[in-house]
């Protein structure tokens, strides 16, 4: 279905961005890989669905590294047709205790460099009168939690940039939505299972079930693969017109 379409994804070394960059090689898109940590292991797995795939560096809270990338990314491919803002990073900490350090790097990493990616992606994307901006926010982006205000305040924020990237190109085949998981075991979530096995003085599989029993009713963690297959539909034809939404896959979290 997406043969001859090139999908950039950011933050796709690991968890949910490497998920979507597999469906969607899956379907034929070629794809540019980013983020930190092995990049070979994630290049073979692509290359394995039979499609191409490139890697670019870029640290997504660096303006300067993502026009780097933007501008790779047309040099080897043409173009982007499918733009996945989908690098992130997480700390908890009360607001009063919150370092100022942590609070730049997750508005810069969470929400600035989908902005930034996404206005160097959509002139071509315009040109083509295709394209599909997928921005990986969070249920985060729709209700907050306690000791997560710099990452509820950027997803909100990507909610927000999503909205209004839709209405600008709402006249054209460009579209721009946002999927807003729940709980996902990436190495993001397992950090915050292993502090609360860690504080609480109990078993990993207690802090799992406790993290679960908190917020999501189905006691189930979204996968990568579920969330690939709805990065899928978006970029079909029936996403044509799906427009400015923020699409939970939460086991319930935000229907309580
Ligand atoms: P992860 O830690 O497995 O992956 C994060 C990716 O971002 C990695 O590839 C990492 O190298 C990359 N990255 C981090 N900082 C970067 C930087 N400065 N520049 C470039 N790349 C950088 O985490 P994940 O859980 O897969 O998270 C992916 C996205 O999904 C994030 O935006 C996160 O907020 C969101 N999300 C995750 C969950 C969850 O439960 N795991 C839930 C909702 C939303």
């Amino acid at each position: 279905m997406l043969s001859n379409k090139t999908a950039l994804i950011t933050g796709s070394t690991s968890g949910i961005g490497l998920g979507i960059a597999k469906a969607l090689a899956q379907q034929g898109a070629n794809i540019v890989l980013n983020g930190f940590g092995d990049v070979d292991g994630p290049k073979a797995e692509i290359a394995a669905l039979g499609v191409r795939v490139e890697y670019h560096g870029a640290d997504m809270s660096k303006p300067a590294e993502i026009e780097a990338m933007m501008a790779f990314a047309a040099e080897r491919f043409g173009q982007v047709d499918i733009l996945v803002n989908n690098a992130g990073i997480q700390h908890v900490a009360k607001v009063e205790d919150f370092p100022v350090e942590k609070w730049d790097a997750i508005l810069a990493i969470n929400l600035s460099s989908a902005f930034h990616a996404t206005r160097l992606a959509l002139p071509a994307m315009r040109a083509a009168n295709w394209g599909r901006v997928i921005n990986v926010a969070s249920v985060h982006g729709l209700v907050g939690s306690a000791e997560k205000s710099a990452y509820v305040a950027a997803k909100h924020g990507v909610v927000g940039l999503t909205k209004v990237t839709a209405l600008e190109t709402a006249p054209t085949g460009v579209t721009c939505n946002a999927i807003c998981p729940g709980w996902v075991l990436t190495p993001l979530v397992q950090k915050q299972v292993d502090a609360k096995a860690a504080s609480q003085g109990i078993s990993n599989e207690d802090a799992t079930r406790q993290l679960l029993g908190e917020k999501e009713p189905s006691m189930q963690f979204t996968t990568p693969e579920e969330l690939g297959a709805l990065a899928v539909f978006f970029c079909s034809p029936a996403g044509n017109n799906i427009r400015g939404v923020a699409w939970n896959m939460d086991g319930g979290w935000v229907a309580q």
